[in-house]
This record gives structure tokens, sequence and C-alpha cells, in this order.
């Protein structure tokens, strides 16, 4: 049974913080099967078989996983772990596992601790409830899953996981990280192509990612007492409370003792599971909180930020809070989301978006940066379609988060750089003139980034210093999404430049640098366009966004559509990241998330509005009403003339209760209609249309009743209660 929102508010009031006193630092990836573990367990041979299979990613054999897989088992044991789990990341976005446990019968009975090669390898879970899309029919709906050696397992719940791919019996992806991995593998190829014309040393070039969640606590029992905040994971109804966020007085402020103690088991735990913590902070609106670890390879932190989703409710929970992880939890104050902060690295530790120590590295910046702007210019809307969900749907363009257009912020300072260096001559150039570029222009970039203070905190994708910023990420969204596009439009875009830039030394005989500038400088031209230093907020930005024809798009169905454009579905099949079945399950599978995000919000809301607020404003309603008759009596003819404004009250609940009513029916009636739409997409599109408007009509009359209403009989916790109660 739910508390009351009386009941809840008294318990939340008993809740003592516990803060951690001491911390060991040989916490880090204590519960990790690293590198220097597994050493333990292996011979010095397979262990370098290993490692060498990983690093050139040629794939494991049988008596090698057998290896891994016996020492992985001792290493468990040792730490009394019972059970085992492939750990993947199905299309519903968030984490699964299937628990097996070690136990097993020898052939004369007896018990046995039993984990070789083929169970490391490969599980087969009942595939048949995850989305998937259309890729398989129930009578195939076998789906494996498979080890991802690049990710190494650990132990949580005393039980060992095993990060995993998870595809189909014919070999389709069914889940994140499967394109993820792929679109890793073609940016390795296109960078390392490129990189050639800087050096000869580099063996891989890997993706890199640090993102920073951002997330709400709210006492767990106040949560409790809210349906829509359990089920939905946001506020339906609410009214914005007297004082938010107006003060500024949150964001970095000192963190409440009871939040902090939360926070520190949490990093205690992330930090034994090798999640790389490092910051901490209050963000904008009560109760809003951020994570951010130093960053890692893309598969890795993406898996890191996966899993850190999976333990924060349950930490939480000891804590008595609960975590809100939604984009919008309450309207009218700051959402959550999770910037993406993407780079590049070398295996020699260049980041190829920093500049280097000499002109040809200010150069090789120079080329990966623009060639990084040109991808987005031409991929907008499918990076705003990466990051489409009805809930940031509700946080993106509310003059606190990017709008739905993109575009790309870069700080004057290197604006003016590239102005001139889109005045290079073409062809070949002039001794003088290089030496010209090299000393004003390309000698200067890192004194200039050294001083990279330009922020500009509108932007949906900014470029800070020696990384890009992908700000409109939702809170709850998987990184891979975002992130396997930008590899593979990246991707794509180096492969092009390599193709220009060899064009040009072999037909036009230019040398090698003569022929990056050119290219450069033409793409510099075009690019232009997604350049934008303004306030992204700004009606005039939209006006303007307009005129450039960059893609303003209103919601997600609609940014969605943008996967299986023919300019898409081409990306993804020639960069081997997809097929054209996998992009379209997937649409498939976003698209009905979308409708039924919007149906279980409007049915919930429905039943709010019919079974809680109504009745509460009626009863508010009858004492009014009764006290009226008593004052009739008390007045007698002089009543007309002396109550008007108590009338008034009970006519104003009136209205507001005929208006719920009414428009929660009609809204049932634009449900049935739309459900009779079988195809995902126009279903969801119909959804937005004919359904998501009723949510904010709905809840205004509500919000209203909530100013009015007998505060003693309202029965569900206030914005107040559910922000300021710490
Ligand atoms: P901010 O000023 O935006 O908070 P920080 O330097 O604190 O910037 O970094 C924010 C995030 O960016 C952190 O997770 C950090 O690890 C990550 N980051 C820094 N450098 C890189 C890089 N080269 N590639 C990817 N992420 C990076
Ligand atoms: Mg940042």
């Amino acid at each position: 049974m739910n508390l009351t929102r009386f009941e809840a508010l008294k318990t939340s009031l008993q809740k003592r913080p516990n803060i951690l006193e001491e911390i060991g630092d040989d916490i880090f990836k204590k519960n990790v099967f690293s590198n220097d573990k597994l050493r333990h367990y292996i011979n010095q041979n397979t262990f370098k078989r290993y490692n060498e299979a990983i690093s050139k990613n040629t794939g494991i054999d049988r008596d090698l996983a057998d290896d891994i897989a016996s020492a992985m088992k001792a290493w468990a044991l040792s730490k009394n772990v019972t059970h085992y789990t492939h750990w993947f990341q199905p299309l519903t976005g968030r984490t699964a596992s299937k628990h097996d446990s070690f136990f097993d019968l020898s052939g004369d009975g007896d018990a046995i601790f039993k984990f070789d090669g083929s169970q490391l390898a490969q599980q087969e879970p009942d595939a048949s409830s995850f989305p998937n899309g259309g890729i398989r029919t129930t009578f195939e709906a076998r789906g494996y899953t498979a080890w991802d050696p690049s990710s190494p397992a650990f132990i949580f719940n005393k039980t060992l996981y095993i990060p995993t791919i998870f595809v189909s019996y014919t070999g389709e992806a069914l889940d994140y990280k499967t394109p993820l991995l792929r679109s890793v593998s073609a940016l390795d190829k296109a960078a390392k192509d490129v990189y050639t014309y800087f050096g000869k040393d580099v063996k891989r070039v890997s993706a890199t990612l640090g993102w920073e969640q951002e997330y709400f606590l709210v006492d767990r029992s106040i949560a409790s007492s809210r349906p829509d905040v359990t089920q939905t994971g946001r506020t339906l109804i609410g009214q914005t409370p007297p004082k938010g966020q107006q003060l500024d007085d949150h964001y970095f402020g000192t963190i409440s003792t009871r939040a902090t103690a939360f926070m520190q088991e949490l990093e205690n735990v992330a930090w034994s599971l090798g999640i790389p913590i490092k910051t901490r902070h209050n963000e904008v609106a009560p109760n809003q909180f951020e994570f951010a670890p130093i960053f890692e390879e893309v598969n890795i932190s993406i898996d890191h930020n996966s899993l850190l989703m999976e333990i924060m409710p349950k930490i939480a929970s000891k804590h008595s809070f609960r975590v809100l992880f939604h984009e919008k939890p309450f309207d009218n104050l700051n959402g959550s989301g999770k910037h993406n902060n993407w780079s590049m690295a070398t295996d020699t530790g260049v980041n190829l978006l920093s500049p280097g120590k000499n002109p040809m590295g200010n150069l090789r910046f120079l080329t990966f940066f623009i060639n990084t702007i040109a991808a987005l210019l031409k991929h907008e809307s499918l990076l705003l379609a990466s990051i489409a969900s009805a809930s940031n749907d509700r946080r993106l363009g509310g003059n606190e988060a990017p709008p739905f257009i993109f575009s790309v912020f870069i700080g004057s300072q290197l604006t003016n750089v590239l102005e001139k260096l889109e005045k290079v001559s073409k062809g070949k150039l002039s001794p003088e003139e290089k030496t010209d570029l090299k000393l004003r222009i390309i000698g200067k970039i890192p004194e200039i980034l050294l001083d990279n203070t330009d922020r500009n905190r509108t932007s949906p994708f900014a470029f800070t210093g020696n990384k890009f910023e992908f700000r409109a990420v939702g809170s709850t969204a998987n990184c891979a999404k975002p992130m396997t596009v930008l590899n593979t439009i990246v991707s794509e875009q180096l492969i092009l430049f390599k193709s220009q830039v060899d064009t040009l030394i072999k037909e036009k005989g230019l040398k090698k640098d003569d022929a990056i500038f050119n290219i450069l400088r033409d793409s510099i031209k075009n690019i232009k366009n997604i350049l934008f230093e303004g306030d992204g907020y700004s009606n005039d930005w939209v006006k303007e966004a307009d005129k450039r024809g960059l893609s303003n798009i209103i919601n997600c169905p609609t940014a969605l559509q943008s996967y299986v454009s023919k300019k898409s579905i081409d990306l993804f099949e020639k960069m081997n990241v997809m097929t054209e079945g996998e992009v379209r399950s997937r649409y498939n599978v976003d698209m009905e998330e979308y409708s039924k995000k919007i149906q279980i919000e409007s049915r919930l809301l429905g039943e709010l509005a019919l079974s809680q607020v109504i009745p509460a404003a009626i009863k508010y309603q009858k004492q009014l009403v009764d006290n009226l008759k008593g004052l009739k009596e008390i007045y007698g003819k002089d009543f007309d003339k002396n109550v008007v404004e108590q009338k008034n009250i009970v006519l104003t609940i009136s209205n507001h209760v005929e208006n719920i009513h009414k428009k929660v029916y009609d809204m049932v009636e634009a449900r049935k209609k739309v459900n009779k739409i079988e195809e995902e997409d126009k279903n969801a599109l119909a959804y937005a249309k004919e359904v998501f408007p009723y949510l904010d009509d709905i809840r205004y009359h509500c919000d209203k009743l909530e100013l009015i209403v007998d505060d003693s009989i309202w029965p569900l916790a206030k914005y107040r209660e559910l922000l300021f109660y710490r």
C-alpha cells in the first residue's frame, strides 16, 4: 500500500544520515577482474596471447576462453561469489542479466563448481521478451549474448558480471553495444588512415567519452506517495513552489549531509567496480545533482554509465532516497541531461582534438576538428534523432537546455582561425604564404586553446578546448545511441577527406600539407552554416536557423524519422555499423517506446485526475457549500450582497472539475482512435499530435485546484515537499 502524503512526510523527517568516516585507498577496481588479477591465475604465455587478441581485436579461441574462464571462476570463488551472469544492454535502454550459479552436478551426483569457456563466451537468454522492432518472429526468438572481452568482468552483489553483446540467431544486433563496437572499429580505421599524414607510429585510434550524469534525489517515502513519480519518473501534476531555483542558491552549494552520505557510499561502490567517478556537485534545481567520471574509451565509459545507473537506485534506496533520472521530473524547474564529452585518442596518448607541439601537430588538430564539424553538418538531423525520446522532449527547448536545432559552438578565437584559413590560396601555396600561415595562425593555436575561456551554455554541441561536448543528450539515455552516430558520421567524413586529399596529391601533384590546406579551406566554407555562437535559447536563433535550412524538430517521433532516411541508412550500411534491417528495427522500437510512454502518462494522469484530484476538490467544495448554506441562514436577504467571494471559490472549483472531467474523457477517446493505428511510426506521430496535448491541458486545471483546495485534504505531496525535504 502507498503511504498517504501525510504518513510519508512524517516518515521522511525521521531519517538519520550516516557519513562514512574512512575510505581505503586500495578500493579502486577492487571488484573488477582487471589484468593484474588475471595475471595471477594464468601463465605468461596465455596472458600474452589474450592481450594480443584484445589489442588486435582478432577474436579469442576456445582454449584461450577456457583458460580465462577458469581464472575468472577461481577469482570469483575466492571472493565467495556464487553466481555469474552475462550482462547486456537490450533496446529497453537499461541493463539486463540472467543469473546462473556456478553450482553443477558431476556424473556421480557430487556438487561441483563449473564455469568454462563456452559459458563465458555465450549464453542464450530467452530473448522473446526484449524489444526487437520486428527483427525476429517469435518462432525464431532465440537471442545470444556473447562475451565482450574489451570490457572487464566485475563482481556485484556476490555475482560475477560478464559484459556481453546481444545478437539474434541470425547475427543481427539486438542491443546498443554491438553497433557501438562496430562504429568504434570504423572510426579506428578511418582516423588511423588520416593520421598517416601526421605520423606513422599509431596502431589504434579510439573514441573517448566522459559523461556528466545529472539526477534528482527525492525522499523515498515522499516519492512513493506519488504514483506519477513511481510509475513515470516525473510529476504529471504539481504546482511550482513559490521558491524554486530563482535564487540560484543550490548550484555548487553545500551538499546536504544526507545527500553526501548517499554520494560517498555510491562513490565507494563505483570505485570498487572501476567506475572512475571524479566530480560530484549540486546542480541548478533544488535536490538536483551531478556525477562525472574521468573519461575512458567510449565502450568502457558507456558500460560504466549503464552500471552506475543500475547501482544508483539501489544505494539511494538504502539512504531512503529515490533517484530520478527523468529529463524533466518537475515543471518549471531545470531538467537533467547527460553531457557527452567526446574526443579521439591514439594508443600513443595523443588527443586528436588537442593541438600538437609543432605546426604539423596543429594542422593535425585542425584536420580532425574541421572534419568532425563537417560530419555534424551533413548529419545534424540524425544526431537529433539519436537523442530523441519522450522524456527528453520535455527538456529540450525549455530555456534551460538546447532547442531541437543542431548547431556547433567553437568560440571566437577558433572562429577567427577558421576565417583566416578560409582565405588561403587555392592550389599550391607559396613559401611566403606557408610561413605566414604557420607563424600567424597555425602556430598560435596552442596558445589560444590554453585560454579557451569561452563558454556558451546554450549550445547543444560545444568545443571545450580539447573535446566536443554534446549537451542535448538526455539523462535517461544510453550514451551508446548518440556515440554510435557520432563515431559513424566522423568515420564517413574522414574517409571522404582522405580520398579528397589523396586525389589532390596524385592528380594535381600537390604536396601533402598544401593538399590538406586546400580541402580544409573548402570545408570551412560549408561548415559555417552550422556554427553558431549566439544565444541558442532565443527566438532569433529559431528564425536564423530556419534561414540556414537547419532542421528544427518539434518532437521525438518527428526527429526519429531521420534514422530511416536514405542518407542515414546508406551511411550505416556503408560504414558496416548497421544493416538496413537493424536500423529499421531500432526505429520501430524507439517509436513504440514513445507511444507507450505517452500512453502510460495519459492513463495515469486520467486516473489521478478522476480518483484523487476531483474527489479532493469536491470534498472541499462540499465544505464550502455547507458553509454557504449556514451563511445564508445568518445573512438572510443580505446574503447575495455580502457573500460574493466565497461563492466564487465554489464556482472556480466547479469550473476546473468540469474541465478536467471533460478533457479526461476526450483524451480517452483520442487514445482509442490512435491505438487503432498499427504501424509503430504512424502510431507514435499520432500520439504526439492527438494525445500529448491533453497532458498539459489537464494538468493546468489540476494545478490550479492544488492552489485553492484545503491543504489538509490535498492527496498528492507538493513540490516543496518533494524538493526541499533533505
Ligand atoms: P567541464 O568544464 O565541462 O566540467 P571537465 O574538464 O571537468 O569540463 O570535463 C568534463 C568531462 O569531460 C569529464 O568527464 C572529463 O573526464 C571529460 N573529458 C576531458 N577530456 C576528455 C577527452 N579528451 N575525451 C573525452 N572526455 C574528456
Ligand atoms: Mg561539461
